[in-house]
């Protein structure tokens, strides 16, 4: 684990010295980025001499994360002029959407893939959450209250699938430990997660499953969602995540991949694995991630032709015969 009383002088110096101060969290959020910046902002609002705004560029936010405190204040555009950025859970600057080469940035995050674009970069790859190095980082300069809490937690319970990931420690446990005796409920935190589905989610669920293929003596896994399959169902974004790990969850499979159809003939792709690392899939279309869980986006691709073209990028680096973690 990253010593992060390395970073409080710089954090506390790019504080100071910044009046307005702009939360970005990444395209197609995840409890993990939006807990991260929510808690962040939660901290940040009672110091009134800022001014502080919480943004993501995505036009649909996860709706069941709307009990996390401050939910309702994040925006989808800048509205400073000028300002210091803090960006949550993101890799790289093209995860947020925005333009901001022209501005101070402290990122704060856990991605093997993360490019260090920051003025300071509190990146700590062994970190199971981007809130866990939040956390770390931030309860040495202030008190972390309940509604702060709970926003990590969740971060935290996400990003670790309920606590059963391979970062999964004792200190993670910790970490929990200390945030419910902040504050955060977990019975109530996993209520939302777990028991507030959309109808559509589910019906998207039925068509993914439908589609489910199998490659490489079933050691590859694939699920294609069509344009079609989402103007029927009504799915938007947020009811796709988690998708892709009812496929890795067959026995036989090592590695499962979704494959989404966006509107404009991009494909959006989400991997995960049981332990070979998917993440120089991901980097190798351009995108990232982490060992097991890695992301990217083909431009102007056809469904059959991106499935085709990423198995031979598997089969040619080897990945499934690379040792598992
Ligand atoms: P997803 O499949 O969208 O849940 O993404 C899995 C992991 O890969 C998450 O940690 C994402 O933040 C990361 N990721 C997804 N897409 C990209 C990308 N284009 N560039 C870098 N990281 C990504
Ligand atoms: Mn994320
Ligand atoms: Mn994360």
């Amino acid at each position: 684990m990253l010593d992060k009383l390395f970073f409080i002088k710089e954090v506390e110096g790019l504080l100071s010295k910044s009046q307005n101060i702009t939360i970005l969290t990444h395209l197609n959020p995840d409890a993990d980025t939006l807990g991260t910046g929510l808690g962040i902002y939660n901290l940040l609002k009672k110091d009134k001499s800022k001014k502080i705004e919480i943004v993501n560029a995505s036009k649909s936010l996860p709706k069941y994360l709307d009990f996390l405190p401050s939910y309702e204040k994040i925006k989808h555009k800048i509205d400073f002029e000028d300002s210091l950025i803090i960006t949550c859970d993101a890799g790289s600057i093209d995860r947020l959407g925005f333009d901001v080469t022209d501005r101070e940035i402290l990122n704060i995050d856990h991605h093997k893939s993360n490019h260090y674009y920051g003025e300071v970069n509190v990146v700590d790859e062994m970190a199971a959450s981007a809130s866990q190095v939040a956390y770390a980082l931030f309860k040495q300069i202030y008190e972390i209250d309940a509604s702060v809490a709970t926003c990590f937690y969740a971060g935290l319970l996400s990003d670790t699938q309920y606590f059963t990931t391979n970062l999964v420690d004792k200190e993670v446990f910790e970490i929990a430990n200390a945030l419910v005796e902040a504050g955060a409920n977990p019975s109530e935190i996993a209520f939302h997660f777990r028991q507030r589905c959309s109808l559509s989610a589910l019906r998207i669920l039925e068509k993914a499953l439908h589609s489910l293929t199998l490659y490489h003596e079933a050691k590859i896994a694939v699920i294609t969602i069509t344009q079609e399959d989402i103007v029927e169902t009504g799915a938007i974004m947020p009811d796709m995540e988690g998708l892709v790990d009812y496929a890795k969850s067959l026995a036989t499979v090592e590695i499962a991949f979704c494959v989404v159809e966006l509107e404009k003939g991009a494909i959006r792709v989400s991997l995960r694995s049981k332990g070979v690392d998917v993440e120089q899939v991901a980097s190798a279309f351009g995108g990232g991630g982490h060992k097991v869980a890695a992301g990217f986006t083909l431009e102007e691709s056809q469904l059959q032709e991106s499935i085709d073209t990423i198995l031979k990028k598997i089969n040619n680096l080897g990945v499934l015969n690379g040792k598992k973690s």
